[in-house]
Parts: structure tokens; C-alpha cells; sequence
């Protein structure tokens, strides 16, 4: 037996991450093999052609040319007011609903759903997401001492399946009052699925008609975390207008984050932005998840809040951003078309994939499918239900016979 004096709701907390996990399985070939024979499409960050990580050039440039004391300070709590302006302005784009809305600077996109979890539900509450979801996120859930259910994302012609998320969160409304429902929408991970707006019209109608019964709060997390990589930034921001004029007991709170936007990913600056028709809520969003900052991390990185807000005050320095990182959207439009191309020539089933960093191949047996694969030197990402393809991290030529080889693993499983 082993010692442990960790208080009842900390025993047994033991994050094993596949995602780290397989990485570190690649990085073994790597050293094995070289970098040229290894496939790594476990990362969830952009690679570029030769893969090293890559870093938006001017983020990089005016990141590096902050004087010190725009690098050390500390930021208010609440965020710097300049980030939180440029924040709410790029991610709504011309999209802004007719609401009030507030914006609080959180550690990264996790910081907001962190927040949104502890201070929108009851403890031992259950929060909602799709079957196909972020693994932390349960995660999340789990350290809150709340639960985590799941829908059916998807129908059988691979549309989103609004009839499986009406049941499950007419059934969760049935048992408590609060429901926190996460959609990663646009570039779902690990699909690449993004919800259309019709899609959105019925979920918006659907927390319509639950938000009748006045006891009941509904709170939409929308992860954004990807959505400057999931097509023409108005056209996939077309959503987000409609989150105004709803009941004021639906509360929309987007998951923002730099860490793909602004290749920022370990600088942990993102940033919670609440949407209501209700003043008061609004207020109290403000204040709640201020309060909560100051009990978990304090303020965040001050650096990395300055950079965004240069470069949102300067139109010149953020058309060249936006110029820069179309670049890679192209790159990874690029890489996805190769993959979707050969994997309809192999026959291989794979999730829809609108836009976005990974690809998800549906299988049973992921571990094992994973497992024959690094006889090819292909590394990815095992899932419950299927295999995460990283094409944000894979270059164009070594996504070129992968589909293949992944249908043939699969058979080769299955036999
Ligand atoms: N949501 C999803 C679906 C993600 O994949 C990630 C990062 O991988 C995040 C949110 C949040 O990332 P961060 O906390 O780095 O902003």
C-alpha cells in the first residue's frame, strides 16, 4: 500500500495525458530513427514545412522588442482594459451581437473554462459536452468535483445531432437547476467540425424554450479556441451574433484564448468574454470570475496582454498578423485536403472535417490501431472512440500516403 495524505477529494488525482504520452513515444523515433522517418501527429500546435514550431513572424517581432517594464509588472486582476477591448473586438469581428458584454483576462482558454465551471454550476452537478470532446475538459470537470455527460455529436449522414443534445439536456435540466453545456465550435477538436447556423438557429431555440422555466440557468461555454484557424473570419464568426437578445437566464460565455491565434501557446493568456441582454448578469460575470482570478492565479501574464493590444492599436502590425497566419491556414487546408483526398481513395471512414488542427479517423481499437502504426513511424493520437490525426503539425510531404497506411493498420487490427 502506499502512503497518501492527500484530503478525500485530492486521492487518486493522477492526469496521465495521452496526448504528452505520445509524443514522448515519437520523440523516441526521432532519436531512433532521425526527424526525416518519423511521422509525429500528436502536436497540437503548427508546424511549419521543416516542423519546427511555428511562431507568427510580427507576433514574434513586437513580442521581442517589449521594453522590460511592459514585460515585468503585474496586470490588474481583471485583465489590462487595452487587451480586453482588443480581445472582444477581434474575436467578434464584425459580428458583434446587441448585447452587453464583458470580457475577463483568464490563463489561457483553459483559465475560462476553469472559471465558467466554478462559478456556473453546483458542486456534483453534471456539465454537458459532445461525445467526440478535449480531454481536459473532464479533467476540468473532475477538479471542480462536477461531473461530465455527453451527447452524440454527430447524426448518421455526420450532421450534428440536435436530437440527441435536445434529450440530454432536457434530461440534465430535469436534475438541476445550472447546466454548463461546452461546444468547441468552430474547428472542433479532434474532429474539425464546426456547428453551421442552422445548427446554431435550433440549439438557440432549444435554450429558448428550457429558459422558460425561470428556475433554470443555462450557460452555452463556446470554446473558441480555434476559431482563427476555421475559415474567412467573418463568415465562421457569422454564429456569434446571434448570441444577443437571448433570456436572461442564458448566458453565453466564450472560451477565448492567443495560444493559436497568436502562437502564444505557453505564454497562458486568454480570456473569458460573457454575453447578456441582462445588466445585472453581466455585472455579476464581471465580478464573480474577478474574484475567482484572484483565488487561483492572481493576475496573468502582462507581456503577452501588451503585445495583443499593440498590435491591435496598430492596423499595419495586425493586417500583417492576419496576412501572416492566413499563411498557415492555407498550410493546414492544404495538409487536411491531402489527407481527406487519399483517405476517400483507401476507403478510409473518417469524422467531418470542416477546418482546424486535427483530423479524426472513427475506429475500434484505437490503442492497437496507434500501436501498429509505429511499426510504419506514424504517431498519433488514440482516442476513445478513434484515432486524432494532428494536421497542423505533419508537413505536406509526410501527410502524403498516410491516409493509406492508417486504413491499412486498421484492417491489420481487425483481422
Ligand atoms: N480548447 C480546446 C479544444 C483546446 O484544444 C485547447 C488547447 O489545446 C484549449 C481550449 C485551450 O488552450 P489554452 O489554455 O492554451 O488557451
Amino acid at each position: 500500500m502506499t502512503t497518501s495524505i492527500a484530503a478525500s477529494h485530492a486521492k487518486g488525482k493522477c492526469a496521465t495525458d495521452k496526448i504528452f504520452g505520445a509524443n514522448a513515444a515519437a520523440s523516441k523515433a526521432v532519436a531512433l530513427y532521425g526527424k526525416d522517418k518519423v511521422v509525429n501527429a500528436t502536436i497540437g500546435a503548427f508546424m511549419d514545412e521543416q516542423e519546427a514550431l511555428a511562431c507568427i513572424p510580427t507576433v514574434g517581432k513586437v513580442f521581442k522588442e517589449l521594453p522590460i517594464n511592459q514585460i515585468v509588472p503585474y496586470a490588474p486582476i481583471a485583465g489590462l482594459p487595452d487587451y480586453l477591448d482588443a480581445m472582444i473586438d477581434l474575436m467578434f469581428a464584425d459580428n458583434k451581437p446587441d448585447a452587453y458584454i464583458e470580457a475577463v483576462a483568464t490563463a489561457g482558454g483553459t483559465g475560462a473554462i476553469h472559471h465558467t465551471i466554478w462559478n456556473y454550476s453546483e458542486s456534483g452537478d453534471t456539465v454537458l459536452t459532445s461525445d467526440w470532446y478535449w480531454g481536459p475538459y473532464k479533467i476540468l470537470c473532475q477538479d471542480s468535483l462536477r461531473k461530465l455527460d455527453t451527447y452524440t455529436l454527430f447524426d448518421e449522414q455526420h450532421n450534428f445531432n440536435i436530437k440527441a443534445f435536445t434529450n440530454k439536456v432536457k434530461e440534465l435540466l430535469t436534475k438541476q437547476d445550472n447546466l454548463i453545456i461546452i461546444i468547441n465550435t468552430p474547428a472542433h477538436n479532434p474532429t474539425g467540425f464546426s456547428l453551421s447556423d442552422s445548427d446554431w438557429d435550433k440549439v438557440l431555440d432549444l435554450f429558448k424554450e428550457c429558459a422558460k422555466d425561470a428556475k433554470k440557468n443555462i450557460i452555452p461555454l463556446i470554446d473558441i479556441a480555434y476559431i482563427d484557424y476555421a475559415g474567412e473570419k467573418n463568415q465562421c464568426r457569422t454564429f456569434l451574433k446571434k448570441l444577443g437578445g437571448l433570456p436572461a437566464n442564458v448566458l453565453p460565455i466564450l472560451a477565448s484564448s492567443m495560444s493559436k491565434g497568436f502562437t502564444m501557446y505557453g505564454q497562458r493568456t486568454g480570456a473569458m468574454i460573457g454575453i447578456s441582454s441582462n445588466k445585472d448578469v453581466i455585472t455579476e460575470f464581471a465580478s464573480v470570475n474577478q474574484f475567482t482570478s484572484r483565488a487561483t492565479w492572481s493576475n496573468i501574464n502582462y507581456s503577452a496582454m501588451k503585445l495583443m493590444s499593440l498590435i491591435y492599436q496598430d492596423k499595419t502590425l495586425l493586417s500583417q498578423v492576419e496576412n501572416e497566419r492566413s499563411q498557415y491556414y492555407a498550410l493546414i487546408r492544404k495538409r487536411a485536403d491531402i489527407f481527406m483526398q487519399e483517405a476517400k481513395e483507401a476507403n478510409l471512414h473518417m469524422l467531418p472535417y470542416i477546418a482546424g488542427f486535427f483530423i479524426t479517423v472513427p475506429t475500434e481499437n484505437p490503442e492497437a490501431v496507434c500501436e501498429k502504426l509505429h511499426e510504419d513511424n506514424i504517431f498519433a493520437v488514440p482516442l476513445a472512440k478513434g484515432i486524432r490525426i494532428a494536421v497542423c503539425a505533419v508537413s505536406s510531404t509526410k501527410i502524403t500516403g498516410m491516409a493509406a497506411k492508417i486504413a491499412k493498420a486498421i484492417v491489420s487490427v481487425s483481422k
